[in-house]
């Protein structure tokens, strides 16, 4: 087999040096089954996964779970909900003991005398007209408003069939807040009319993904080929899909073989007891299985397949980097 040294030269070996040493260890927590929102092909609500637990109300036993958690190996707590921002004492039970990443629908701001440096991502689902039809009011405003300028937030642009050919608007109005923009694609999980994908319009977002990084280069964190693997379900020649998925809770994953997958991953309901069959949707089919996150993690999993040519290893480099960057790992 192709070694990581003999593939790279200097530079890129520098880069590869930075990320291999990481050793990322996550898990995902619902901090409630609340929200601000319902929005229309929500992975949490669709799927009944607000009803899968009760939660925990007492704070002191969110700091004893927290502690718990670390001891367990996790270095990186990714928040979720429901609206986490409901809970900013649960928040800070995680803050204060682990690096800490909270996803926010960002109609209520994140107090940075308390929250300084928590790395804050912002979900949108689209420009204004998609926004009020899918969550029912124009989120971007409000969050844009918040959240301008703020060195350690960045727009979780979940991108609908409908936005196609309508990214920039969007792109240049984050990059005029001087905020960053990943990108994810919506599964459709309530099949709401004319949001489903269909072959002709994911090969025109991952061109039009491409071409986004191209001219915003400091306002997107993204590269290629997660456009590529995202919009094909396709790496190395596999499929996506159940047989393939990193990002199944640990306990719960009988998978037999096992595929190459996330060490320790767990998603907890907010109970600190149940657990979720995976990232996003219990009910999901997972040949529907748009979640970027498990993308990226797909990847990053299956280092070895990509030692195949230097363009692989770049490619799986470029991921790995643009992950650590989502998270703060390293700047962007
Ligand atoms: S804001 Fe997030 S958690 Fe709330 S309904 Fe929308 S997608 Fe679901
Ligand atoms: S729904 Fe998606 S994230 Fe969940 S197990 Fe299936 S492929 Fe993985």
């Amino acid at each position: 087999m192709k070694t990581v040294s003999s593939l790279l030269d200097e530079s890129w070996h520098e880069r590869y040096r930075k990320i291999a040493s990481l050793n990322i260890r996550s898990s995902i927590y619902d901090v409630t089954n609340r929200c601000n929102l319902r929005c229309k092909g929500c992975f949490f609500f669709s799927s009944n996964e607000h009803e899968a637990a009760l939660e925990e109300m007492e704070l002191a036993k969110w700091y004893d779970f927290v502690g718990r958690e670390k001891e367990r190996g996790v270095n990186l707590a990714i928040l979720i909900g429901g609206e986490p921002t409901l809970y900013l004492d649960r928040i800070e039970a995680f803050h204060r003991l682990l690096p800490t990443y909270c996803a926010t629908n960002g109609q209520i701001k994140i107090p940075r005398d308390r929250f300084p440096d928590m790395m804050v991502g912002i979900s949108l689902w689209g420009d204004e007209e998609d926004e009020r039809i899918l969550r029912g009011k124009d989120t971007f405003a409000v969050s844009r408003r918040h959240y301008e300028g703020d060195p350690y937030t960045y727009y979780l642009y979940t991108i609908t069939a409908k936005q196609v050919g309508r990214l920039e608007s969007v792109v240049r109005k984050i990059a005029d807040a001087g905020l960053k923009v990943h990108f994810q694609l919506l599964t459709n999980d309530e099949d709401v009319d004319g949001f489903s994908w269909s072959g002709e319009k994911l090969r025109d977002v991952r061109s039009e993904m491409d071409e986004m990084l191209d001219r915003y280069p400091r306002t997107v964190i993204s590269c290629r080929y997660y456009h590529e693997v995202i919009t094909t379900g396709k790496m190395m020649g596999r499929s996506f899909g159940w047989n393939e998925c990193p990002s199944v809770t640990e306990p719960l994953d009988t998978r037999n073989p096992r595929p190459k997958r996330l060490i320790r991953f767990i998603r907890w309901a907010s109970d600190l007891k149940t657990m979720h069959r995976c990232c996003t949707s219990e009910t999901r089919d997972c040949s529907t299985c748009k979640d970027g996150a498990a993308h990226m993690s797909w990847i990053m999993v299956n280092k070895r397949d990509h030692l195949r040519s230097t363009e692989d290893l770049q490619n799986w480099i470029e991921v790995y980097e643009m992950f650590a960057k989502l998270y703060r790992f390293i700047p962007w």
